[in-house]
């Protein structure tokens, strides 16, 4: 898909040259497209339903509240730049501490407090508005969602999906863009087509895209604490101010950008002197009030009906209200949505298949070398205890108990610690089936039957 899109591009940059006319000389950014089961009507329709959800998740400022003016105003002057699909965009601000953002397909733009409050000008606060309305431009939530259900739906379901609404086969599945949903989770991929989208927008609408880079930057090295859950929904590709300064350099050259409005000295000093409330804090209110869906949400505590997976290496059953992420031929985590984020598994299992070095390596001499190499990429994972011989629905499989580092928080608001349990099985081939069944460690003691039902009906061909 770069491929073409920088075919594209240059398809248009010959054009302009050949037209010959200077001012014709810029270069902008074509947003891509990719495999999308949503018509623009139902993509508008989606963010929409999921946007009436999310006052009852997160604490929304009012539409009159002069900070979400201000909000509403920079982002209409932003959004008149955005190429391609004219979605209705709207701006909120969530009164929340963590530095954070995110976008639902077809307009609704959500901005954290704490990102208000980090920004050191209007540029940066702009860079992180164009950035979300870019991901709205590129359909990155729906396409995700498009991707997750082809890979679920039997082919035959598939095309049949665009005669009768993408939306309400995705609610069959039960998927969904509620707040904290696996598809606005962003890939490195999104991330980047984000930035270079929004350099474009923000300097059309007059401010140096640089800012947007140089924002992410500050927070990745001192955003401490407040950081982590935007690099969770927008992963870093590496190298942004190199690309975006890449990209401001195919602009034409601006004397002066855009400096700070009066607005924006007025609210930074009102915001100051706020206290939004912590991600945990909306967790804990969400209980008190008896709200319908915690973080990470409802879905994690597992149907009593089992579905069955038939993948070509296995065959397993897992909760009917769990997903499957990944396809016949992968690696596939079994999770609850929510327990899921493009990085990090908090709650599911994982199955993969491992190759030992030495093909005729034992079950025990085998596992041994998957929990090196597991460790190498998680090195704060440790065994509790021995491996133990244990009965994988008949055949023999090697148990293993670990701690590790959950992506969610504890109560401190520190990194909660993980429960692991790896599960091993010999194939015929000589290579190890391997199972991860993860959860913080708090409530590993109420998911364990269900690991357990799952591993009795594990079938390794
Ligand atoms: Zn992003």
């Amino acid at each position: 898909m770069r491929t073409r899109s920088r075919a594209v591009r240059s398809v248009a940059i010959l054009l302009t040259l050949c037209l010959a006319a200077p001012q014709l000389l810029e270069a902008r950014v074509t947003p891509t497209h990719g495999f999308d089961l949503f018509s623009a009507q139902e993509e508008i329709q989606a963010g929409q339903q999921a946007a009436t959800q999310v006052p009852k998740q997160l604490p929304l400022l009012s539409d009159s509240n002069p900070i979400t003016q201000y909000v509403q105003h920079l982002g209409q002057q932003l959004a008149a730049h955005a190429p391609g699909e004219k979605w209705p965009y709207s701006f909120h601000v969530v009164n929340q501490k963590e530095i954070n953002a995110f976008a639902l397909p077809g307009g609704p733009v959500y901005v954290n407090l704490g990102t208000i409050q980090a920004t050191d000008n209007e540029a940066e606060l702009a860079g992180v508005m164009a950035h979300e309305i870019s991901h709205v431009v590129q359909r990155h939530g729906t396409r995700a969602a498009s991707k997750q259900m082809a890979a679920q739906l039997p082919l035959a379901i598939l095309g049949g999906v665009l005669g009768r609404g993408a939306l309400s086969q995705m609610a069959q599945l039960g998927l969904s863009f509620g707040v904290g949903s696996y598809f606005l989770k962003n890939s490195r991929q999104s991330e980047k087509e984000a930035d270079l989208l929004g350099a474009d927008i923000m300097y059309d609408a007059g401010f140096n895209p640089q800012a947007m880079a140089q924002f992410f930057e500050k927070i990745q090295s001192q955003g401490g604490s407040r950081a982590p859950q935007f690099f969770s929904d927008h992963p870093s590709p590496g190298n942004r101010m190199e690309y975006v300064m890449e990209e401001v350099d195919t602009l034409p050259r601006k004397q002066q950008y855009r400096s700070d409005s009066d607005e924006f000295r007025q609210i930074k000093q009102e915001v100051a002197g706020m206290k939004p409330l912590s991600a945990q804090q909306i967790a804990a209110g969400q209980k008190q009030g008896g709200g319908a869906a915690g973080l990470p949400g409802a879905d994690v505590t597992p149907a009593g009906n089992m579905r069955s997976l038939n993948h070509d290496d296995f065959q397993i059953s897992y909760p009917e209200n769990w997903q499957v992420f990944g396809d016949q031929t992968s690696a596939v985590t079994i999770a609850p949505e929510s327990g899921v984020s493009q990085n990090a598994v908090a709650y599911g299992v994982m199955i993969s298949v491992y190759q030992p070095e030495d093909p005729k390596a034992s079950l025990d001499q085998a596992t041994h070398s998957l929990l090196s190499s597991l460790r190498q990429s998680n090195p704060d994972l440790r065994q509790i205890g021995n491996d133990e011989s244990i009965r994988v629905n008949g055949a023999l499989g090697r148990s293993v108990d670990l701690i590790g580092t959950s992506p969610l928080q504890d109560q401190s608001g520190r990194p909660a610690q993980e429960r692991d349990w790896l599960v091993t099985t010999k194939r015929a081939d000589g290579s190890l089936l391997y199972l991860v069944f993860i959860s913080p460690d708090k409530d590993f003691g109420s998911l364990r039957p269900t690991f357990e039902q799952m591993l009795r009906t594990l079938k390794v061909r």
